[in-house]
């Protein structure tokens, strides 16, 4: 089994504010010792407001699928790099159900985002209803094609986070061995699209991570980490679920 460094990621959604910035940036930077990667993907007007440490990076929550233009409202991959992103988060599902996102916009930004220099954060996942229906692994295949199957060489350089809608946001957080067995098959298909890549592909897990839950899941083998909503805008709960992922 390969080594593959934990990756924990904030994702504040549309909450936040300078204090939080501090708070989480002070918190962070004061830490020392073997430390996950750390992702916070804050607000992108709050990307600048982060000091610069070599304990967390910086990501937006979307972007836009166009290269630039007459686009009110949007923003686009060169700029999130110029702003200081190094990821961005692609196709949460918030983004697919809200705002009608497909599987193949979703490819459009994964595209964008990688010929920027910023690595995607991929999430897919499925409705308690497709998992009711056993269409679990059906609809992330779908997902994960719609992405990698024309573009295989995108897969190395991406980030994948299971994030199952069921879970997000209702404290109904998967258990690990239900995470596992997910994680599994997700790496099973990333090795079709290339098999020397996706042993070192980290899959997240995102739904109802909380500083309580959030080792046990980091103990399956294919979980490397999280995807934290709520929890992440507490820098407390926060820097705890990051302790819980092992570092180098
Ligand atoms: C998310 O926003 O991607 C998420 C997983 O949220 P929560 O941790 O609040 O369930």
């Amino acid at each position: 089994m390969r080594q593959r460094k934990p990756l924990v990621v904030a994702n504040w959604k549309m909450n936040g504010d300078q204090h939080l910035v501090h708070q989480v940036s002070d918190s962070l930077a004061a830490l020392s010792g073997a430390l996950p990667d750390i992702l916070i993907c804050p607000p992108v007007i709050f990307l600048s407001n982060f000091p610069k440490h070599p304990n967390y990076c910086l990501g937006a929550q979307n972007l836009s699928e166009q290269p630039a233009g007459a686009f009110t409202g949007e923003i686009s991959a060169v700029m999130l790099a110029q702003a200081g992103a190094s990821h961005v988060i692609v196709g949460h599902s918030e983004r697919r159900t809200l705002y009608g996102e497909t599987n193949s916009l979703v490819a459009a930004k994964v595209a964008r985002a990688l010929a920027a220099g910023l690595t995607p954060v991929l999430c897919v996942g499925e409705t308690a209803a497709q998992r009711a229906e056993e269409k679990t692994f059906q609809v992330l295949a779908e997902q994960l094609d719609a992405v990698y199957s024309a573009q295989p060489q995108w897969l190395a350089a991406s980030v994948i986070a299971y994030e199952p809608l069921w879970a997000i946001g209702t404290g109904n957080t998967a258990t690990p061995e239900q995470a596992q067995q997910v994680h599994a098959f997700i790496r099973q298909q990333l090795a079709r699209y290339d098999a020397a890549a996706a042993p070192d592909v980290r899959i997240l897990y995102g739904g109802s991570v909380n500083a309580g839950n959030s080792a046990s899941l980091f103990a399956q083998a294919d979980v490397d980490g999280a995807l934290v909503g709520g929890a992440s805008l507490n820098a407390t709960d926060f820097v705890a679920i990051c302790l819980s992922a092992k570092g180098e």
